[in-house]
């Protein structure tokens, strides 16, 4: 090929090419070297006609924040004939800013002496911000109070956040890597677990509260959403786990619900509550075919130890009343303070028999205990046992009957409501 054939594809080549090439003469010292070519990407880039920019100085592109350390050390390579590559801010002709990263090279003459610069130039502008945006998202991560926990899709742990070391007590590095269920406390049931996992097979995030385990072994709650992340072909490659602790509110929402439905005295389940156990009982028992009996107890002669012994006294028999009572039941029983000295305990699974007979065990068990300051104290029992078509209220009903009965015949006794109406 001739060499003017060979130029001509050269300089078409140039030309056309995406990235911006200027070539000026090889004078540094002012007014700079002098532009000789520029290719169309490079008038594109800088806004400057063709015309405008032959014969003048590449300076017109520098401006403010274009970075002077880094124009020195292009001089040096320059100076010694060496290439430089590099970034910096330049300006357009309408001076707006761009990003800049450009390499240059000298080019020598017949005589070995260095004529030309030869400098190819890219707009990374779109990729500084794209850098800054991801510094500033890491950095809102890092410092968010939520804890984050992110793992890549077979559930290792790639990323925690300062709030997660914090919170757990876990270092970063002893969780990367590892399987989130370090955190289990096992306070969720499998179906819980499969719920999550076929929420985020689905695609979509998880939102619940999880009960967590640190890493000393302490409890918390956290109310957590977990959001599966996919790439641009629609797979799964990481959950990102975010969550706030909410320990502090479900404890005191827990405090709350226990004293709402625990009598102060006793400590024994109040009024209210044993409603809600009494028909949650009875619909169960029916539910499964099962019977339930009802033992509604009273103090006997009560007022008497109030008049004898004060009311504080009183209180505290109630009190010992309670303990004797909560130490001689099954775990499946119940008991609750119904009011002022009348108890009732509920019995699963016991027919009117065995409730009796727990009625009996109690009374003795009271007959005997001694009540400091006070002496012996006893009580009347009245049972039923329901019938499938009982209503609680019905139930109650011959339980106090019952006791009405136990009263009138002497008190310190145990009397069966009649099984029938
Ligand atoms: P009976 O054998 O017929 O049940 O006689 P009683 O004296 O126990 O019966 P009554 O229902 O007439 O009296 C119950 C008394 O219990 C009245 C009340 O002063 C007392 N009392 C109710 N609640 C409390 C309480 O919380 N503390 C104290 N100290 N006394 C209570
Ligand atoms: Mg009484
Ligand atoms: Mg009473």
């Amino acid at each position: 090929m001739r060499d003017l054939d060979r130029l001509r594809l050269l300089e078409a080549a140039v030309e056309q090419s995406f990235n911006a090439v200027v070539i000026t003469t090889s004078h540094l010292d002012r007014p700079g070297p002098e532009i000789v070519y520029v290719n169309q990407a490079f008038v594109d880039l800088t806004g400057y006609d063709r015309e405008e920019l032959i014969g003048a100085t590449p300076r017109i592109l520098q401006g403010p924040m274009t970075n002077v350390r880094t124009l020195a050390r292009m001089r040096r390579a320059l100076e010694n004939g060496e290439p430089f590559e590099g970034q910096t801010v330049n300006y357009r002709k309408d001076r707006s800013a761009y990003h800049v990263e450009w390499n240059i090279a000298p080019v020598r003459d017949e005589h070995g002496r260095v004529a030309h610069f030869v400098s190819v130039q890219r707009d990374i502008t779109d990729r500084i911000q794209q850098r800054q945006d991801r510094e500033l998202l890491s950095t809102a991560l890092e410092e968010s109070a939520d804890n984050v926990l992110i793992t890549d899709v077979d559930g290792h742990i790639v990323y925690v956040n300062r709030a997660f070391e914090e919170h757990t007590g876990y270092d970063r590095e002893e969780v990367l890597g590892k399987n989130p269920r370090i955190l289990n406390s096992g306070a969720h049931d499998a179906g819980f677990y499969r719920r999550l996992w076929d929420t985020l097979g689905r695609g979509e995030a998880f939102r619940e509260t999880f009960v967590d385990r640190d890493k000393r072994g302490e409890r918390f709650y956290m109310e957590q959403t977990i959001t599966p992340v996919t790439d641009d072909r629609g797979r799964i490659v990481r959950y990102v786990s975010t969550g706030k602790d909410i320990t502090e509110r479900v404890e005191m929402e827990q405090e709350l619900e226990r004293m709402a439905t625990t009598d102060r005295l006793t400590g024994a389940m109040n009024r209210l509550r044993f409603e809600d156990v009494l028909e949650q009982e009875m619909e169960r028992a029916r539910r499964y075919r099962r019977t339930l009996s009802l033992i509604m107890f009273d103090v006997d002669e009560f007022k008497q130890v109030n008049d004898r012994f004060g009311h504080d006294a009183g209180d505290a028999v109630l009190e010992r009343l309670a303990a004797v009572v909560g130490d001689n039941l099954r775990a499946s029983d119940q008991m609750a303070r119904w009011g002022g000295e009348e108890f009732m305990v509920l019995s699963p699974e016991a027919d009117l028999e065995a409730a009796c007979e727990i009625a009996e065990k109690l009374r003795a068990e009271l007959e005997r205990a001694d009540f400091p300051g006070v002496g012996r104290v006893t009580a009347s029992f009245g049972v039923s046992e329901m019938r499938p078509e009982d209503t609680p209220k019905r139930l109650l009903k011959r339980a106090d009957n019952a006791l009405y009965e136990a009263k009138e015949s002497g008190r310190n006794r145990v009397c069966p409501a009649p099984p029938a109406a």
